[in-house]
């Protein structure tokens, strides 16, 4: 029996699968049972941000492995301290809570948010505002700050005092935000929602009510931090000024590991026994979350980050100009996609794509996304845009 039809036998039914049966990565490549070699260019959804097999990765792992999995966090834990001082010292963030992936890192900050007014005693302090098509995870919360209405279709009552207003459309978000807010949560780059950067005037909107109505901005950087955007977090980019920012996806270096960063004002009204998790801050996630982190702040990494954006930018333009359904170039750093005709659905250019050896995928909107890892090379990039266009040639 293949991969797929096995798959399809023993695992609940919530994925379309592709049939491809992967059983080795190396690099920017991932390889199947018959030895065929695919580029990829999905990167686990954005999780393998340093390829498959990174050998820093590899060793910190292994070295963890000498010492323990996991003690629990009723006792201190020496990788989660040293990523946290490394943390801090990057972002200029004041104190980190580790948790097991992105929703979770969501909910967690959502629930901080909430308890930081409550603390205060400004227990109205409920509202949360977030945007149409963003993604924020599958968990009731954080899928309650979904801004995809079809996610959250037959699954019963959602917690309340979320809204969502457009993306970019500052007139909303003013007429939303007011002294009752808790807060205002985006990503820095909608990724799942089709590859949607932040305007000026969004950002500058952003920054002035959070002034003005002292309510607080969540930052998700689950998919664009960890480097991907060219800069550690992707909303240094744009200048925004969160109080609180989530993690998971690349940081973890394939393990499942999500963060929420946050100023010592949040902190400080914190108290054990507020939030936990049993495996959050896993001693071996947070080993491979280390060697992550220093290799992407180590001389020249974001460098070639934004190097390989502006290649596959210029690469991406080009084909359009060949493919009238190829209708707009968007993303930033390593998080890039192309919007596509209705009429040509992206899945097809995906599956072609997968003839050619290429892994891509898609975001919301008939966008076609690619998500390399940060470590792909200008040949890879190359050979990654000739193979999209004998896919484009052959759909
Ligand atoms: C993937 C993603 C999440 C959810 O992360 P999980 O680890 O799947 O729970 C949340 N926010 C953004 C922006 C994401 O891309």
């Amino acid at each position: 029996m293949s991969f797929i039809e096995q798959d399809k036998e023993n695992i609940a039914p919530l994925y379309g699968k592709a049939d491809v049966e992967f059983v080795k990565g190396e690099g920017s490549y991932l390889f199947d049972v018959k030895g065929d070699k695919y580029l990829d260019f999905v990167a686990g959804i954005a999780v393998n941000a340093l390829g498959h097999q990174n050998a820093g990765i590899k060793a910190a792992i292994v070295e963890q492995l000498n010492h323990f999995n996991h003690i629990s966090n009723l006792y201190p834990n020496y990788p989660q301290i040293e990523l946290a001082k490394k943390l801090r010292e990057v972002t200029k963030f004041d104190k980190v809570f580790f948790c097991n992936s992105g929703t979770e890192a969501n909910e967690g900050a959502i629930k901080m948010a909430r308890k930081f007014f409550n603390r205060k005693g400004e227990v109205n302090r409920q509202k949360i505002v977030t945007f149409v098509n963003s993604f924020h995870g599958r968990t009731y919360a954080a899928l309650s700050a979904t801004g995809q209405p079809a996610l959250r279709e037959g699954f019963g009552n959602m917690p309340g005092d979320f809204v969502h207003v457009g993306w970019n459309d500052a007139a909303a978000l003013k007429a939303e935000v007011n002294k009752d807010t808790c807060a205002i949560m985006l990503e820095s780059l909608a990724a799942e929602g089709g590859v949607m950067t932040l305007s000026a005037e969004m950002v500058a909107t952003i920054n002035s009510l959070q002034k003005e109505c002292g309510c607080l901005v969540i930052v998700d950087e689950v998919q664009a931090g960890t480097g991907r955007l060219g800069t550690f977090l992707g909303f240094e980019k744009y200048g925004l000024n969160p109080d609180l920012v989530t993690m998971a996806k690349g940081i973890g270096g394939g393990l499942p590991l999500g963060v929420v960063l946050m100023r010592e004002a949040i902190a400080a009204q914190l108290k054990a026994g507020d939030h936990g998790t049993t495996f959050g801050g896993n001693p071996i996630a947070c080993a491979a979350g280390l060697a992550v982190v220093n290799q992407v702040t180590a001389d020249g990494f974001l460098a070639n980050v934004e190097a390989r954006s502006a290649q596959l930018k210029a690469g991406l333009s080009a084909l359009m100009a060949k493919f009238s359904f190829l209708k707009e170039v968007r993303g930033e750093g390593l998080i890039l996609g192309v919007a596509v005709d209705e009429k040509v659905p992206v899945n097809n250019i995906i599956a072609a794509a997968r003839a050619e050896k290429l892994m891509v995928l898609s975001a919301k909107g008939n966008v076609l996304r690619m998500l390399p890892p940060l470590t792909v090379s200008a040949a890879e990039c190359d050979d990654a845009l000739a193979k999209l266009e004998k896919a484009l040639t052959a759909i």
